[in-house]
């Protein structure tokens, strides 16, 4: 911009100049081009310096001229500088007035735990962080927007690209209650572990299959604009509202409640809430000794802390032998030829991914996973867990014991579907599910996604 500008002075001492040259003379010390003068003009000239009759007094004129036109390029210059260094300072300042505001509001907002972490990171971390801080944005600033999309998984940053690629001029609302902008889940139980970058649990970068590193989020924060201005911005955009529950829908009146009372009402909605861990209930009647040395995983959350965990305790146990429990009990087997960390898996069926896979496949599996240095237990059956001396003990029904530091619980995922009482949706009596119709839609201008809902034209469930 001032490049620009800079050049405009230059331009028209230069038109000027232009027109002011070809009445000048081709005297030596001129720089004057014959070829640019008019054939009169050259014919004028053609009698050469020694015949040529200058009126006196045209020299100093040009001098004075040109000195004129630099003089005022130079003041233009100096000026347009100045205003332009102005304006930076002014920018920075406001810049870092408002990461200051947006750090008070997520201290006052978010648990002191959250707060603190997030703010010291932001400070030391670009991407992650810098995403987190969206956590403090207030939801009050917005009452009306044309697309909300409640749940901050895949589904809904896909359905929000799709919006914008077909009515680019959108403004669509992700509500999410993770504190994270939108992210990938599948690296939490395969690559992040596999990293060799010691700090992972803080970058989140993996390599992909074809060797480039990326992050787990979808896009950086700079990609989504803030929700304050989602209204205003002249072409529209995504925001995330992060650490926002959306409690309460009514489907008449277009509007949903949150967790803090904001009302948001909208055009078109969509419940993409997905799905939380179940757990056994042998684990939940056990207490909160067992309870708090067990994780559900399945939030970036609980990849960071699992990772810690792993290399300060001797022992771990995976119950759940389906994808995710087998995918984890190798990632931490593999962790555990450094660290020493003994990890065992176990489930009912007679061999991993027993209830996707034919018996011989599951067979096959379950070998490749003992391989990994697994202690593989099928047929096992949980009846009931304990606390005692600083160690689980988990009983099973055949009469095995087992003794741990540390369960995870890969053992299924209920769909969150509580949305549906106060939107007066109706559930699936077999599955579940939203009931939706062929076109995902369980009300006007309500549709549902994912793993969440229930055809009737379909006759199946996507669960
Ligand atoms: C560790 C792991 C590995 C996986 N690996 C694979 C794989 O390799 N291949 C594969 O196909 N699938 C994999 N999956 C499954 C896949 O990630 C899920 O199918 C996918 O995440 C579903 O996306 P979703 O957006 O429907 O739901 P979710 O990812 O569950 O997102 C829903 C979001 O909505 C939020 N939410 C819920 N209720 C509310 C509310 N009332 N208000 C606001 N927000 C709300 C939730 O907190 C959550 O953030 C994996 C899952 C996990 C956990």
């Amino acid at each position: 911009m001032a490049a620009r500008r800079m050049f405009a002075p230059g331009l028209l001492a230069a038109r000027f100049f232009n027109q002011v040259r070809p009445r000048l003379p081709s005297r030596k010390g001129f720089i004057l081009n014959r070829s640019l003068l008019t054939p009169q003009q050259t014919f004028r000239c053609s009698g050469g310096t020694s015949n040529y009759s200058q009126p006196k007094g045209d020299g100093s004129l040009y001098a004075l001229v040109v000195g004129i036109t630099a003089l005022g390029a130079g003041v233009y210059v100096y000026i347009t500088l100045r205003k332009d260094r102005d304006r930076f300072k002014e920018r920075i300042v406001s810049l870092s007035t408002s990461f200051e505001g947006k750090h008070e509001d997520l201290k006052t907002t978010g648990s002191k735990e959250d707060a603190t972490q997030t703010g010291e990171k932001a400070e030391s971390q670009g991407e992650i962080e810098t995403s987190q801080l969206k956590a403090s944005a207030t939801s009050a600033v917005l009452t009306h927007v044309p697309y909300i999309l409640i749940g901050g998984g895949t589904a809904s940053f896909a359905a929000a690209r799709s919006i914008r690629a077909r009515d680019p001029g959108s403004r669509v609302l992700i509500i999410s209650d993770e504190l994270d902008l939108p992210y990938m889940r599948p690296p939490l139980s395969k690559e992040l572990w596999f990293s060799d970058d010691p700090d992972v649990s803080e970058t989140l970068r993996f390599k992909q299959w074809n060797g480039k590193e990326r992050s787990i989020f979808f896009q950086p924060s700079s990609f989504y604009v803030s929700p304050e201005e989602l209204m205003s911005s002249e072409h529209g955009g995504v925001s995330v509202l992060t650490g926002k529950k959306v409690v309460h829908m009514d489907v008449r009146e277009n509007k949903v409640k949150l967790d803090d009372g904001t009302l948001i009402s909208y055009e078109k909605c969509l419940i993409a809430t997905g799905g939380t861990p179940r757990n056994l209930p042998s684990i939940e009647r056990a207490g909160e000794n067992v309870m708090q040395r067990t994780t559900l995983f399945r939030r970036v959350s609980d990849f960071r802390s699992l990772s810690n965990l792993s290399s300060s305790i001797d022992s771990i146990t995976i119950i759940g032998g389906g994808f995710l429990g087998s995918e984890l009990a190798c990632a931490l087997a593999r962790k555990g030829r450094q660290t020493g960390l003994e990890v065992i898996q176990m489930f009912p069926e007679s061999g991993n991914m027993g209830k996707v896979l034919p018996e011989y496949l599951s067979h096959w599996t379950t070998e490749k996973v003992r391989g990994e240095g697994v202690n593989v237990m099928s047929d096992a059956v949980v009846k009931f867990v304990s606390y005692q001396n600083g160690k689980l003990n988990i009983s099973l029904k055949d009469g095995r014991q087992v003794q741990t530091d540390h369960i995870v619980a890969a053992v299924g995922l209920e769909p969150n579907t509580e949305l549906a009482k106060s939107a007066g949706l109706e559930l699936d009596g077999d599955f579940g599910g939203y009931r939706v119709n062929a076109e995902l839609q369980a009300r006007n201008n309500v549709w549902v996604v994912s793993l969440l809902f229930c055809a009737f034209q379909l006759l199946s469930c996507s669960k």
